[in-house]
């Protein structure tokens, strides 16, 4: 298997993830089989304990592992199945150290960074081998990070073992665009690539990031001062309408010839059509819907990643735009707050989430999209609240609530899992993964998937009551949806309702450019139709 290693200078949020993802989608259009993992240089085991206002959404895989979004970046953009050996931290890399360490497997010798934790990064490398053509791994954090040069040691390892035609570095950096000077500046990517080569890493690729684009004389510069060929320059300017569109352009710039020259694969047919289509789709005029989102992180667009892909997904798929409106729940305090800041929305989707702050704002957001028959999309927290929100407005239990909340309730709708009641550990302890739900013939969900079996990812640790259930069906909310093995409560809906779903699952997770999730597709088109009504 050949390796493309992807680092990144001068500054973060360059788009590595998103580049990653988009060579990997390149690359799969010319009938390679490609591989992406992500290697974080933080400590934490996984990304599931941090805030989301720090790090953004936690993106949990099939197999229950919570990561990094850059794994959503590479789900999405590629037909790569991921799994908990694709995402590596430096915590799980010390972790596994220190337990050979108590095992006496260094028989007596001084555990060590060199070559100890090296050596483990290298044996993860090796262990990703799964019999794919290529594998992309992307290095979290900038270079000069201190905390990464265990990784990028062990890769400059890794390349010398495997030889420089197996192994192929890209480095992303910034071009700065001085307005004074009305000058492209250099000097912060000459600088972030001297720092790799110092460590004994030659770039093979530089992919610079740039609003203007890369003179003749800037790319003889670059290339001079930073050892790459002026070809191996690639341009990757700020895109204007969508990131899918980021596939056709890298096409456009020659990197996937630039990868498959380096690597030594023989030059294939590409079949990019579909990337193309869907570019030329995101450049049409449309018309745009307004979807209120009801969060509390709206101030960090991390926090809800996939939610807003997935939106943009359906989009492109019933050729509309989607105009994702953030709303902060804890704005949200009576009906008539509600009225000011829902009222002209084509629909509301709440996402998930933990904690009391902002929950009241959800619950009577649940209940103005059901007064006012405006397609409601509850996702697991957002499920949720929409159970609550009928309890105490169509059954008349005021006081009804989910346990997290409010342990006290008369009516706990939502309450901790039978497997969850005796866990205090809080790191990769909810449940979490794939699960197989059965759905109800002739219901909404069901004809949005067309099919009565279907496979969606959870993390959470309340789930519906299962005790309520008769009076919540007797009353018009039924249960449309339930978890194959256990019968546990998955989704619910209200057939009176223009269209109202309730999922305690994940489907944002699984939604591709190329193939919107059937149910953001099915949400969306209500929500079309309510516009249209509004009009
Ligand atoms: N806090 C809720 C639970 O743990 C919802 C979780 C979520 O929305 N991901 O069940």
């Amino acid at each position: 298997m050949k390796h493309i290693f992807v680092t990144g200078g001068v500054v973060s949020s360059l788009g590595k993830g998103l580049t990653s993802g988009a060579l990997g989608a390149l690359l799969e259009c010319h009938g390679l089989r490609v591989e992406l993992q992500k290697f974080d240089p933080y400590l934490n085991l996984d990304p599931g304990t941090m805030s989301p206002l720090q790090h953004g959404e936690v993106y949990v895989l099939d197999d229950g592992t919570e990561t990094d979004l850059d794994l959503g970046h590479y789900e999405r953009f590629t037909h790569a199945i991921l799994s908990r050996e694709n995402s590596l931290t430096a915590g799980r890399i010390y972790e596994s150290v220190l337990q050979k360490e108590r095992n006496g497997d260094y028989l007596g010798q001084t555990v060590q960074v060199i070559p100890h934790i090296t050596d483990e990064i290298k044996s993860h490398l090796r262990r990703v081998d799964t019999g794919a053509d290529l594998c992309i791994t992307e290095i979290g954090g900038t270079i000069g990070d201190i905390e990464s040069l265990p990784f990028l040691e062990a890769l400059r390892q890794f390349a010398l073992e495997e030889g420089r035609e197996n192994v192929l570095f890209m480095h992303l950096t910034l071009l700065l665009y001085l307005r004074s000077a009305e000058e492209l500046k250099t000097k912060p990517t000459q600088q972030s690539v001297a720092k790799l080569r110092e460590i004994g890493i030659q770039p093979d690729i530089l992919v610079c990031r740039t609003e203007q684009p890369i003179t003749p004389t800037i790319r003889q510069k670059i290339s001079l001062f930073c050892n790459v060929p002026p070809q191996a320059v690639v341009e990757e300017r700020d895109l204007q309408h969508s990131i899918y569109e980021l596939p056709h352009v890298l096409h456009q710039e020659k990197l996937d010839a630039l990868v498959l020259q380096h690597l030594q694969l023989a030059p294939r047919e590409c079949h990019i059509e579909v990337w193309e289509k869907i570019s030329q789709q995101i450049q049409q005029t449309k018309p745009i819907y307004h979807i209120g989102l009801i969060g509390k992180y709206i101030s960090c667009k991390d926090a809800y990643k996939s939610i807003y892909e997935a939106l943009a997904h359906a989009g492109i798929a019933l050729s509309c735009s989607v105009k994702a409106v953030a709303i902060d729940s804890e704005t949200l305090l009576s009906e008539k707050d509600c009225h000011e800041q829902l009222r002209t929305l084509d629909g509301i989707l709440t996402p998930g989430g933990f904690g009391t702050r902002g929950i009241e704002g959800k619950i009577l957001a649940a209940n103005y999209a059901r007064e006012h028959a405006i397609p409601y999309f509850g996702i697991c927290l957002g499920m949720q609240v929409a159970a609550i929100a009928f309890a105490r407005n169509v059954l008349q239990w005021p006081h009804a609530n989910s346990t997290e909340f409010d342990p006290q309730t008369p009516h706990p709708i939502i309450c901790r899992m039978a497997g969850q009641k005796d866990t205090d550990v809080k790191g990769g302890s909810m449940h979490l993964g794939a699960i197989t739900c059965h759905l109800s013939a002739g219901t909404l969900s069901q004809k949005a998937y067309g099919k009565n079996y279907i496979s969606e990812r959870h993390r959470h640790r309340y789930e519906f009551n299962s005790t309520f259930e008769e009076e919540f069906q007797k009353h018009g909310m039924v249960i449309t949806g339930r978890c194959l093995d256990n019968h546990a409560i998955e989704i619910l809906e209200i057939p009176a309702h223009p269209w109202y779903v309730a999922v305690q699952f994940h489907p944002e997770f699984l939604s591709k450019p190329w193939q919107a999730h059937p149910l953001f597709r099915s949400f969306l088109q209500a929500a079309s139709h309510h516009g249209h009504a509004n009009d």
